[in-house]
């Protein structure tokens, strides 16, 4: 591939300057920042998009899986709070016939009220909000970052931190101040991408059964009707009776850390989202009348980079169920790996009751003095990332990282000075089960 020269050296404007900047407002990030700002550090979170949620928002991914012991949740507070919230959205006679638990095993999600109901705590806490600003750069001085560098409508702008936490899902910042990772498998794949969509005007009164429907794909893949690598058709009902969420197309062999391979991707998910209409409506009972209700504007990614840190868990840690003082995060959740080459999903499941724990090293990524990981990008196994990555034991990592920043800030230590007993200690006094 040719290189030009495109020179980048030139005074830009700092917009702002804070304690705990996080960027990137996905379950994560959103996470982090709620929590640094509850604990007293001044907050600001920057984020590409024009509104807070990541995958649940702009990926369209429903529902939140359960990761739950004992019938409560493993990832209070902050989730439990964005569930609150975003529970709220219903009618007062739905609240009356419905209160809010949060016991719900798999919780369906409306995007937009995701994003409501995550802005709220993110007002709530005051955090400062930059959206529609993307990360372009780190301006460092030896192992530290002075300062993230965005691009945004007006150009090219600065903001300078105490303390960054990479709320990125993909760890841009880390890589950016030179952070190492791992990336895929052994043979360097990551778990596949997705588009998800919904339909409504379904008539679930004559709608079959996931074994039939699966029968049913099956027998058109064999024709050559419909053209996707997956195994079965994955749905999911939602509260409006006549919608149905499919999370069900399968793109293969791209990674979503190269820009023209995540464009190649979008144009892939939709493809296979226009062939599972026809399909749908052509083979389907129910779904004569079907039409696309909504569907992702980005597409899903559920694997790209792993920042290595100071501690590297591994799928024994899940297998072993292992527990440890500085454990930051509790995680009850599969192995749920879908197969990054093709057909098939890899799932080992946890019988109830137990957990294994995510340690606070992991989110301490090596060679960088200030930073921290508040997203599913932390210092994991391919196998262990598959469990830790769903949304609620995400929100824990990213409460975790908001945490210690704000104890780095009051302490004026950098990340790897902090102890995590002492991080466990206090999120379990703000309101984690810990
Ligand atoms: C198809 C699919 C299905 C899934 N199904 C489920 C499910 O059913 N239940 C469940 O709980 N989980 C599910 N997951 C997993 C879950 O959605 C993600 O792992 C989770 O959202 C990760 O959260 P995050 O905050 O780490 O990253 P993200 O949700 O990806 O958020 C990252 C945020 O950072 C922003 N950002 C990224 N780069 C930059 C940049 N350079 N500058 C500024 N901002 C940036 C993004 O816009 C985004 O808002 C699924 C994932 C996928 C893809």
């Amino acid at each position: 591939m040719e290189n030009i020269q495109y020179d980048f050296g030139k005074n830009i404007p700092v917009i702002a300057e804070t304690d705990v900047l996080v960027v990137g407002a996905g379950p994560g990030g959103a996470s982090a920042a709620v929590m640094a700002a509850r604990r007293g550090a001044r907050t600001i979170i920057a984020e590409r998009y024009g509104c807070p949620g990541g995958m649940a928002v702009f990926g369209e991914v429903t529902p939140f899986m359960h990761n739950l012991v004992e019938n409560q949740s493993l990832d209070k507070p902050v989730y439990v709070d964005w569930c609150r919230h975003l529970h709220n959205y219903k009618t007062g006679a739905e609240l009356a016939a419905d209160p809010f638990t949060e016991t719900v095993p798999n919780r369906p999600i409306s995007k937009a009220e995701a994003a409501l109901a995550l802005e709220e705590l993110l007002l709530e806490a005051n955090v400062k909000m930059l959206y529609h600003h993307t990360l372009f750069d780190v301006i460092k001085e030896d192992d530290r970052i002075v300062a993230a560098v965005f691009h945004s409508k007006s150009g090219l702008v600065a903001v300078r931190a105490r303390v960054f936490v990479d709320g990125t899902g993909d760890g841009d910042l880390a890589v950016m101040a030179g952070a190492p990772f791992e990336f895929g498998n052994e043979d360097g794949l990551c778990q596949p991408m997705t588009t998800c969509f919904k339909l409504e005007h379904v008539d679930r009164s004559i709608m079959p059964n996931r074994e039939e429907i699966n029968k049913i794909y099956d027998e058109v893949k064999a024709r050559g009707g419909i053209d996707c690598p997956r195994e079965n058709v994955l749905w999911f009902t939602m509260p409006a009776d006549d919608v149905i969420h499919f999370n069900t197309t399968r793109i293969i062999r791209k990674s979503a850390v190269s820009g023209t391979d995540l464009s190649d991707a979008e144009v892939e998910g939709r493809r296979q989202v226009r062939e599972f209409i026809a399909f749908l409506r052509n083979h389907v009972p129910g779904f004569k009348n079907a039409h696309l209700r909504s569907m992702a504007h980005h597409v899903g990614v559920r694997e790209s980079r792993r920042i290595l840190g100071l501690v590297y868990q591994t799928q024994d840690d899940f297998v072993n169920r292992a527990k440890f003082a500085d454990g930051i995060a509790k995680v009850n959740y599969c192995i749920d790996i879908h197969n990054p080459n093709g057909t098939g999903t890899h799932i080992i499941g946890m019988e109830p009751g137990n957990w294994y724990e995510l340690r606070y090293g992991t989110l301490v990524p090596r060679n960088t003095g200030n930073l921290l990981m508040g997203c599913r990008a932390i210092s994991v196994d391919h196998a262990l990332h598959s469990s830790s990555r769903v949304m609620p034991p995400v929100c824990s990592i990213g409460q975790a990282a908001g945490m210690a920043a704000a104890m780095c800030v009051e302490k004026n230590c950098s990340p790897a000075e902090l102890q995590g007993e002492e991080v466990r200690k206090n999120l379990a006094i703000a309101g984690a089960w810990l």
